[in-house]
């Protein structure tokens, strides 16, 4: 513990998302998922770096990047410059990349966070446009030892780099400010969020320095942090093993680590001396980048509410809790059904709305792998069912069986109480008969419950509900139960 007490942690994330158009960054090729496409399909000379194939801007990669960068309150630079990025690796066989380098697209943004001390504010660095390499794939079997697969169908993908200043103290807080922003570049329509599919993937720049310096330590770079998990494991690896270096009096190294998922442990890529000089320089084969103001405009008045604006308003206007707010406002139309709901309720509170959403409507989604704006119950049939909840002209068991038949056949509740009878039995008269029935055929039952065995009644009561086909008003069953076992015991 005295470790992490001692010094203070300086965490500053780069996150690249790819920016999911349907053709890549600089050519005609289709944007394919690589799990399921046969490797180097969608390739041509252009991402393949054949001599002379010339690049073109995609118009809609650059829109993308301007919906990231504005939902981060980035400043848009007017003119931008793409530059080459020098490097000889298989996964990028034209020997650079080219990525943004001294006038990136946009600058000096920010993130919102929620950390355990509250809200705060992470400042972005920059936000630039890039291409994606190849995909690597290294195999070792016996019969043929060693060797690299290499399927350039992600080859020239727009990509977009987000850098923030190293102003995260936590790795708890670099998890926050991960899925964040994970969850407005799915917000805005421009990346799904798959981690699992490494469209979108983080590195964590760590150092510490004692609490109080005002001079950064010296950093090291964690890659391929495929998991929110992992990244937190990570840094606090990173954090733990740093002090102890400090703690004997030796100096972190400035190098490039790998995270080892199953050891939990970080491992050295290369050192700052291995460091590569990429010799930027302005790419030749594209114009300087000028944005609009127009255009800008027209972006920015378009963007949608932000996740986690979302969540503050719906927990704030609807009285919720935490927890049913994140639920209700996981996706947009999940929202969207969830307020129509609510505008139409008509005196049921937001509360049981946000319940059957987020219990029995989810479940559904769930098992039958629907959205919620595919699903057959429109938020007003919803309300409808829940009325007649309210009023007791159906039962809070019953009301379920109706929602999984109005979800499987989409009637509405008025239907399925009509043609299965379902109306709640609430007259005492009947329901008072009905218990006499169940005491008087269970005379045994009723004995041990004389002597003693109280959690019997629990028993009758189930016994009636099920005469009653489950029907009966559980209230005045539970009333009327009580009532006549009272007058058994004396
Ligand atoms: P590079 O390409 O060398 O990694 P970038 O500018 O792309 O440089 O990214 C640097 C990242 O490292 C930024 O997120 C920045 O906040 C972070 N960073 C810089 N210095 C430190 C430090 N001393 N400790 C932690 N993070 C740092
Ligand atoms: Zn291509
Ligand atoms: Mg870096």
């Amino acid at each position: 513990m005295r470790l992490f007490i001692k010094y203070q942690a300086v965490i500053g994330l780069e996150v690249h998302a790819e920016l999911q158009t349907k053709t890549k960054m600089f050519c005609a090729c289709p944007v394919v998922d690589l799990t399921t496409s046969a490797p180097n399909t969608a390739v041509c000379p252009v991402c393949s770096g054949l001599p002379g194939a010339l690049p073109v801007v995609n118009k809609k990669a650059v829109e993308y990047a301007l919906r990231v960068a504005l939902a981060l309150d980035c400043q848009i630079a007017n003119t931008s410059l793409f530059a080459r990025k020098n490097y000889f690796y298989p996964d990028l066989p034209k020997g650079y990349q080219i990525s943004q380098y001294e006038y990136p697209l946009a600058q000096f943004g920010k993130l919102t966070i929620d950390t355990v001390n509250g809200p705060k504010v992470i400042n972005i660095t920059r936000v630039h446009m890039e291409e994606d390499t190849g995909k690597l794939t290294h195999i070792t079997n016996e019969k043929d030892g060693a060797y690299s697969l290499v399927d350039l169908n992600r080859a020239g993908v727009s990509l977009l780099e987000v850098v923030s200043e190293p102003e995260i103290n936590s790795p708890e807080e670099a998890v926050a400010y991960a899925c964040t922003l994970r969850d407005i570049v799915r917000e805005v329509g421009v990346n799904s969020g798959d981690m699992e599919k490494g469209v979108i993937r983080f590195e964590a720049n760590v150092s510490i320095r004692p609490f109080g310096s005002a001079k950064l330590g010296t950093r090291v770079e964690i890659k391929n942090l495929n998991t929110f998990r992992g990244m937190e494991k990570a840094i606090h690896y990173e954090i733990a093993r740093q002090s102890r270096l400090l703690d004997m009096g030796q100096l972190v190294d400035q190098e490039t680590l790998g995270w080892n998922e199953e050891l939990e442990i970080t491992y050295s890529q290369r050192s700052k001396e291995e460091a590569h000089d990429y010799r930027y320089f302005p790419e030749p084969d594209l114009p300087p980048l000028v944005i609009e103001k127009e255009w800008i405009a027209e972006i920015r008045s378009q963007l949608p509410e932000m996740p986690r604006a979302r969540l503050q308003r719906i927990q704030n206007s609807y009285e919720l809790n935490l927890d049913d707010a994140r639920l209700v406002t996981s996706d947009l139309a999940t929202t969207q059904y969830f307020e129509e709901a609510v505008r139409q309720a008509n005196g049921i509170p937001a509360k049981t709305i946000a319940n059957w959403v987020t219990g029995q409507i989810f479940s559904w989604m769930n098992s039958s792998r629907e959205n919620i704006t595919q699903i057959k119950v429109k938020p007003d049939h919803l309300v409808l069912l829940l009325q007649s909840l309210q009023k007791e002209e159906i039962n809070p068991n019953i009301a379920k069986t109706i929602l999984e038949e109005m979800l499987k056949t989409g009637k509405t509740a008025g239907e399925i109480i009509m043609d299965k009878g379902y109306r709640q039995i609430s007259e005492a008269s009947v329901i008072k008969e009905l218990v006499t029935k169940v005491l008087n055929d269970n005379p045994k039952q009723l004995v041990d419950y004389q002597a003693g065995k109280e959690t019997l009644a629990n028993w009758f009561f189930g016994q009636t509900m099920r005469a009653a086909q489950g029907q009966a008003n559980p209230q005045v069953l539970q009333e009327e139960l009580e009532k006549q076992l009272q007058e058994k015991k004396s």
